[in-house]
């Protein structure tokens, strides 16, 4: 495939490589100060930044633009995927995430009932795990320049400096624990516009997922942790094999995945592993407290079907061993193939 070099297109917005490169030239090559106190900053590109407030504080802060199509979806909405992707961006780095903001740019003509709806998915999301939505914008524009909304969610958590886990630090001998099934959002979006609706009961995965790492933080010790949205979890995987310069041996009949996402996966010929989640989180574990860790976690309304997927070898690579007893590299995608898909 060739992108044109001059022009933004869809890929550079799906979550792979091609938008990895233009983010270094265009977005980081632009900005010459990018962190604040010796924080996480913008670099990292971490699922949240850091501030340090203190010696021993941390403010938590992250941003997420969402533009899916359909905006109602089996299993949520553009309400419950704008609070759940950001409050999850913080909740992955350690943190209880506190509160959100919020920004709407609607299209003229929207449904007044439907957004009513958006906002009460957006507003039980939060209450989950006790976060407000303390500021926000709202703009409509001309129909012909957006067919629908966008929403734009910035979350902020506050922690102790000791406990940020970021995505970066995983070591030879960790355990990989995925917290349950793999590709649900995905295929529950492409489903849904192939018109598969009748044929399967496939629901997205979308979640807030801070009681699944709390239970991980409190029962164990996390050395990395990601949620596999865009990419899905060959992009996450391999992002985080490749901040700490290290491999992955992965064990397929580990990995979860729903017979109704390999149906649709096998029919469209889309790889469950490289299409987004939004209701999970992937994780580098001491291998001492794997097991205590995956425990804690399948104990929790989002991680019933957490699994121990493979540990951190030496090399670069993520390998998987197949069902069938041979070897596959699991590579970082180009592109999520599903389109506006978060
Ligand atoms: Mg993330």
């Amino acid at each position: 495939m060739a992108y044109s070099d001059d022009k933004i297109n869809m890929v550079h917005g799906a979550g792979g490589e091609v938008m990895q490169d233009m983010i270094s030239d265009i977005v980081l090559g632009n900005i010459s100060k990018t962190s604040v106190n010796g924080g996480i900053g913008l670099e990292a590109l971490d699922d949240s930044a850091t501030i340090p407030i203190d010696d021993e504080h941390v403010i938590v802060t992250t941003i997420d633009s969402h533009t899916i199509q359909p905006l109602f979806f089996p299993g949520g909405d553009i309400g419950r995927i704008s609070a759940a992707g950001t409050l999850n961006d913080i909740s992955v780095m350690g943190v209880k995430p506190v509160s959100l903001s919020n920004a709407m740019v609607i299209s003229e003509g929207f449904e007044r009932s439907d957004l009513d709806t958006i906002m009460k998915s957006m507003n039980k999301a939060c209450e989950e795990v006790g976060a407000a939505i303390i500021t926000g914008d709202t703009k409509v524009i001309d129909s012909d320049k957006l067919d629908s909304m966008i929403i734009t969610t910035a979350g902020i958590g506050i922690g102790r400096k000791d406990e940020i886990v970021p995505d970066s630090g995983l070591e030879v001998g960790d355990k990989i624990i995925i917290s349950g099934s793999v590709g649900d959002h995905g295929m529950a979006i492409m489903s849904k516009r192939e018109g598969f609706g009748y044929e399967t009961e496939l629901k997205s995965d979308v979640a807030p997922i801070w009681s699944v790492v709390e239970a991980a933080k409190d029962n164990g010790t996390i050395t990395a942790m990601k949620d596999p949205t865009r990419g899905g979890i060959a992009n996450a995987l391999n992002e985080m094999a490749n901040k700490a310069s290290v491999g992955m041996l992965l064990d397929e009949e580990r990995i979860p995945v729903k017979p109704e996402v390999e149906a649709v996966s096998d029919m469209l010929g889309i790889d469950p592993f490289e299409v987004a989640n939004e209701g999970k989180v992937v994780m580098g574990v001491k291998a001492d407290t794997a097991e205590d860790v995956l425990q804690a976690i399948q104990k929790t309304k989002y991680g019933k079907d957490a699994q121990i997927i493979g540990e951190v070898v030496e090399g670069s690579q993520v390998i998987m061993e197949t069902v069938i007893g041979g070897e596959r590299l699991i590579e970082p995608p180009i592109a999520d193939p599903v389109p506006r898909v978060c």
